[in-house]
């Protein structure tokens, strides 16, 4: 198993670890703040001792993450990993990873009609009143899905002015396990939501920024938002 250090500091950029196997470019670190493509989030950018991984896999289980190398990258089990993301790319898909799950909790409170703070269940979370359909992130934008009839740009306004306020009112992002046996992490601010997700999450809701929203028809009753960070 390998320890994910990404959720107990994501804001770590640069940890000294150690190999724990290797299957020919494969390879298994002890420790890692390298996050894997899940929930889509992108993965990290890596160099494990100065070698750029060329893949980043989480297994189904999320007991450890496999990245692959070029060939002759000369690790062993037990070599010590100097591993270093690029914590630029890794900051902009946090706060833009965060920024999704906001706009999906504000379109489910308004088309769940829930009222100003009464917080959403995790299971409410992806189809409370309008159903999401995709969502990914990259490092310049994040695209968020949902089945609706019309133009999503009737919502704009209201989405960007709920988004301020949480924004401004910079709340703090607390994380933890709901079942650490399975790894299974959540997010929560109290008030607003609990939600289960295994991302790298931002400490509070400043951080994130003010948002710029696009529309695009994506398919015939699905609406795509775009979103991108205002400050990037
Ligand atoms: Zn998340």
């Amino acid at each position: 198993m390998t320890h994910f250090q990404f959720w107990d500091d994501p804001y770590l950029a640069e940890l000294d670890t150690t190999v724990l196997s290797v299957e020919g470019n494969a390879v298994i670190l002890k420790e890692t703040i390298a996050y894997a493509e899940a929930g889509g989030q992108e993965s990290d950018l890596v160099k494990i001792n100065d070698i750029t991984a060329l893949e980043s896999t989480l297994d189904p289980e999320k007991r450890f993450i496999t990245y692959i190398l070029p060939e002759n990258h000369g690790l062993q089990p037990g070599t010590s990993a100097h591993t270093e993301i690029d914590w630029i790319r890794r900051y902009r898909l946090m706060r833009l990873h965060f920024a999704c799950e906001l706009i999906l909790i504000l379109m489910n409170r308004h088309f769940g009609k829930k009222k100003e703070g009464e917080e959403l269940l995790p299971e409410e979370i992806d189809h409370l009143g309008i159903e999401k359909v995709g969502a990914h992130m990259s490092e310049d934008k994040a695209r968020i899905d949902f089945v609706l009839s019309e133009n999503i740009e009737t919502y704009f306004p209201m989405l960007l002015s709920e988004f301020k306020k949480i924004i401004d009112a910079d709340v703090p992002i607390e994380k933890g396990y709901l079942n650490s046996e399975k790894r299974q992490r959540y997010w929560r601010i109290e008030g607003l939501a609990t939600v289960p997700c295994g991302g790298t999450h931002v400490k509070s809701t400043s951080e994130v920024g003010y948002v710029n929203l696009r529309r695009k028809r994506a398919n015939k009753g699905v609406e795509r938002i775009y979103i991108t960070l205002e400050n990037p």
